[in-house]
């Protein structure tokens, strides 16, 4: 099998509400999205989609996925897409880095190797079960009665699993918001409280020795895994690690140092489901527990991350994600599992079980042949 055409469509994905990142960083209410078609030689096409999380959150954007592909087209265009570690370093060796480029193409591929063999990706990647996931709700910032309010409003959908965000420099308020929700938390809930890396190392100390007593786990809170090595010092609270967990060293040496006890794996980010899966296989050995993100986007990324998801050991797994409920558009609509009851499913269709309508696409912005 060949990989005979590949094919890039940029879409905006509006959002149903404007969105603000813990500690003021960054106002946006449209996702640049990249979906990308690989065809074959043998009729099977996989598709893709690479949806930073806005331009400012992580070293990614749209416009980098579409010029890393670029870069990288001709080194992929007549190789085998089910040779993933084979795809792995020829993208690694064209384009050092830029792991967020990448991670469509591994995408694609795992797609088309899971119709190839007439299986899920969650299968080819250990094994999906047959019980859903718990989606995390994603809970921003406001006063304490706003955010249990909205707490609660997911509570009513069946959500189990809450991403609270809390980050700022008035650290009174995020201990009041922190004792707050906590004092609401239902039995067996999980609950991250997600900084966003928006403290000082000061503000971190201060906030999370305040609230030590109450045992909860804090997500990113500094900028740096030297910021929270840092943090660990002079704090007992779990630390779950997100936007400092990129590459496979960087799981190696929070794993070997103790530097977090949760990883927040996003797929985007650490370069596709190739090397998350690495990440996770990591996790495993060292008692850290996972959260799993593709890290924004639409059914499709929504979907990448449940098949990694349902591959993780339950007792290690905190929750995915889902954002395609924050979307004013539905690229993919009656396809694929959709978020039900605060939990998503993967089933049997071969593949990642989700492709997009491709006339809510347009035209694309870019089109690779294969010449032989
Ligand atoms: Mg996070």
């Amino acid at each position: 099998m060949r990989i005979t055409a590949i094919t890039v469509y940029q879409k905006d994905l509006p959002l149903k509400n404007p969105y603000w990142l813990s500690g003021g960083r960054l106002r946006f209410d449209v996702l640049d999205a990249t979906f990308v078609k690989i065809d074959t030689d043998q009729g099977i096409s996989g598709w893709a989609e690479a949806t930073p999380w806005g331009h400012t959150y992580l070293p990614a954007h749209g416009p980098g996925i579409r010029a890393g592909i670029e870069t990288m087209a001709q080194t992929l265009l007549g190789r085998d897409p089910r040779q993933l570690e084979i795809i792995e370093r020829a993208m690694d060796t064209c384009l050092p880095g830029h792991l967020y480029a990448k991670q469509p193409v591994d995408l694609a591929c795992w797609d088309i190797y899971g119709k190839a063999t007439n299986l899920p990706i969650a299968d080819l990647l250990g094994g999906r079960r047959d019980s859903g996931t718990p989606v995390a709700s994603s809970i921003s910032t406001g006063t304490p009665a706003e955010m249990i309010a909205l707490i609660d409003s997911y509570r009513e959908q069946g959500y189990i699993a809450h991403s609270v965000k809390v980050g700022g420099s008035n650290t009174d308020l995020d201990i009041e918001r922190i004792r707050a929700i906590e004092s609401n938390r239902l039995p067996n809930e999980i609950i991250l409280y997600d900084v966003n890396r928006a403290w000082t190392r000061r503000e971190a100390s201060i906030v999370m020795n305040a609230v030590a007593d109450l045992g909860v786990t804090f997500e990113q809170p500094g900028e740096t895994l030297n910021d929270l090595e840092a943090i660990r010092k002079v704090s007992r609270s779990p630390i779950s690690v997100d936007e400092s967990l990129v590459t496979l060293a960087d799981a190696v040496r929070i794993a070997r140092d103790g530097i977090a006890d949760v990883f927040g794996i996003k797929i985007n980010r650490v370069g596709g489901l190739t090397k998350a899966r690495r990440i996770r296989d990591i996790g495993h050995a060292f008692g850290i527990q996972m959260f799993v993100m593709a890290t924004g986007g639409s059914v499709l990324a929504d979907n990448e991350a449940a098949h990694l998801a349902q591959t993780v050991q339950p007792e290690f797994l905190q929750a995915c994600w889902s954002c395609q409920d924050m979307l004013d558009i539905d690229i993919a609509p009656g396809s694929g599992p959709r978020c039900t009851n605060g939990h998503i499913t993967i089933d049997r269709t071969p593949g990642l079980g989700v492709k997009p309508d491709e006339s809510l696409l347009g035209e694309p912005v870019a089109r690779y042949v294969y010449n032989a």
